[in-house]
């Protein structure tokens, strides 16, 4: 029985390391989640600029195409005045020459226009993409680093449950049904020591019969109030 009650401190020291790695791996999404708010904040802004951007640089393109397009109109159609016969023919051809310099004339001042904007977007979009370049490496760096520790502390947690099967295999299958169940309902301590007569957990005045039989090491005997595992511990 004294290898007993051996074994469960083991048992419940490997389960304390176990929960600390548990504890830490659970902490890593929380560790990585802060950046890649940040990294998703920047890179909608980022993108949202680059849309703005785009779809700027297509308008002036379209405007651009347009105004060569009546240029070479108004240089044809002057070119081919002198071919004309009739005022009638060249009035109509004048009137559609100044529409065309009219049109011309509201183009060129719609992308200069065009021009200011696209100016001024770009010196905002080169700001987003600076920043969101830093966030983004800051974002796959800490994304690996947390990955590099996750495989870590999942290794070591590996490590530490093999240990644990060791014990478990040399433990009664009721101890360990005991144990576990105390374990999962008071908050991951099991075992206590007595401490000048009483649970050290609990604090419960324990009555000298009990600690008569908890010093034999017999069997098993639970804190009436706690219902942990009473361990003497013979320095005391
Ligand atoms: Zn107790």
């Amino acid at each position: 029985m004294n290898k007993t009650f051996e074994t469960l401190s083991q048992l419940e020291k490997v389960d304390k390391v176990i929960a600390d790695f548990q504890k830490e791996l659970d902490a890593l999404p929380q560790e990585l989640k802060v950046v890649e708010d940040e990294y998703f904040e920047v890179k909608e802004s980022y993108n949202n600029l680059k849309n703005e951007l785009e779809s700027l640089q297509a308008e002036k393109k379209e405007k651009d195409d347009l105004l060569e397009e009546k240029k070479e109109f108004v240089k044809n159609s002057e070119s081919k005045l002198y071919l004309i016969k009739t005022y009638k023919e060249f009035n109509a051809a004048q009137k559609e020459i100044g529409n065309a310099k009219k049109e011309i004339k509201e183009l060129e001042d719609e992308i200069l226009d065009l021009i200011g904007k696209i100016e001024e977007k770009e010196k905002q979009f080169k700001e987003v993409e600076a920043k969101f370049n830093e966030i983004s490496k800051k974002y796959e760096d800490l994304k690996k680093d947390v990955e590099k520790k996750e495989k870590e502390i999942k290794n070591k947690i590996e490590e530490e449950n093999n240990v644990r099967n060791k014990f478990v295999r040399d433990l009664d299958k009721q101890i360990l049904a005991v144990y576990n169940l105390i374990r999962s309902r008071r908050n991951g301590i099991a075992i206590v020591e007595i401490n000048s007569n009483t649970c050290s957990a609990c604090y419960m005045n324990l009555p000298p019969q009990l600690i008569i039989e908890i010093r034999k090491k017999n069997k098993i005997i639970q804190c009436p109030s706690c219902q942990r595992i009473l361990i003497w511990n013979e320095d005391n």
